[in-house]
């Protein structure tokens, strides 16, 4: 679903992505640790290209992103062709950024009228469909400084949900939360995962990154130190940096 070949992203003189190698399976949960500055969340944002990468290929699906190959050259895409790429990928951070001065149904139904010109009232059906989905169908009409920050990162899934993407992006999805309402965030993104969805997830969580994750890296400095089944690189780092990082989070 997701590959990235020599994968390069510097701001000015400051290199931050210094060749980033990987390959997330459809159906995949693929999770991100590493220690703050190490990239993860660039790296997210060049998927949606949010960020340009300045060398190497990323590909989301088998096609390429925010470029287009021509006898081995590339072109960059129009706006409209990237906003296009960018809806099939959802994207939840650690802030949740939803609208204030709209409900919960709102907020989740906001998008697929505005951007896929879905008729309101079908939009507002499967908003409803999707908060139940996180449990939240009793919020429908709470605005956003009525809920939590458990409940308002869960209305932020939903709203990501409402656009059909086949990509999901987490960064840092619980990183804001009171400690009491990570669990209830961390169950959502579990049953998304039983139900197929390819999700990649930059995380603190361990707990989570072994019990729900497919694969997982470590990245420091801009690099993938080490990689594999979750179960083996928490459980038995081979590298001196992984080992460090670790033992400080675990
Ligand atoms: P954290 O765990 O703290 O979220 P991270 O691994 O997500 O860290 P990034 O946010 O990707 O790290 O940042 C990596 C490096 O890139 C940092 O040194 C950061 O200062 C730098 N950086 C990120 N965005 C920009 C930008 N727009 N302009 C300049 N430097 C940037
Ligand atoms: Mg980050």
């Amino acid at each position: 679903m997701v590959k990235a070949e020599a994968v390069h992203k510097s701001f000015g003189a400051v290199d931050v992505l210094k060749g980033i190698d990987l390959e997330v399976k459809s159906g995949e949960v693929f999770c991100i640790v590493g220690p703050s500055g190490s990239g993860k969340s660039t790296f997210l944002r060049c998927i949606n290209h949010l960020e340009k990468i300045n060398a190497g290929r990323l590909y989301v699906d088998g096609t390429l992103v925010g470029y287009r190959e021509k006898n081995g050259k590339l072109y960059e895409l129009r706006d409209r062709e990237v906003a296009e790429q960018r809806r099939d990928i959802g994207m939840v951070f650690q802030r949740f950024n939803l609208f204030p001065h709209m409900t919960a149904l709102e907020n989740v139904a906001e998008a697929p009228v505005q951007v896929k010109r879905v008729p309101k009232s079908k939009a507002r059906e499967r908003a409803r469909e999707l908060l139940e989905r996180v449990g939240l169908g009793d919020k429908t009409d709470s605005h956003p400084a009525q809920l939590s920050g458990g409940q308002q990162q869960r209305v932020a899934i939903a709203r990501a949900l409402a656009m059909d993407p086949k990509l999901m992006l987490f960064d840092e999805p619980t990183s804001a939360l009171d400690p009491e309402l990570v669990g209830e965030v961390l169950d959502v993104m579990r049953d998304l995962a039983r139900d197929g969805m390819t999700m990649i997830v930059v995380t603190h969580e361990m707990g989570f990154a072994r019990e729900v994750g497919d694969s997982l890296v470590f990245m420091d400095g801009g690099v993938v130190v080490e990689s594999g089944a979750p179960r083996d690189v928490l459980g038995d780092p081979q590298h001196e940096r992984t080992k460090e990082f670790l033992s400080k989070v675990l």
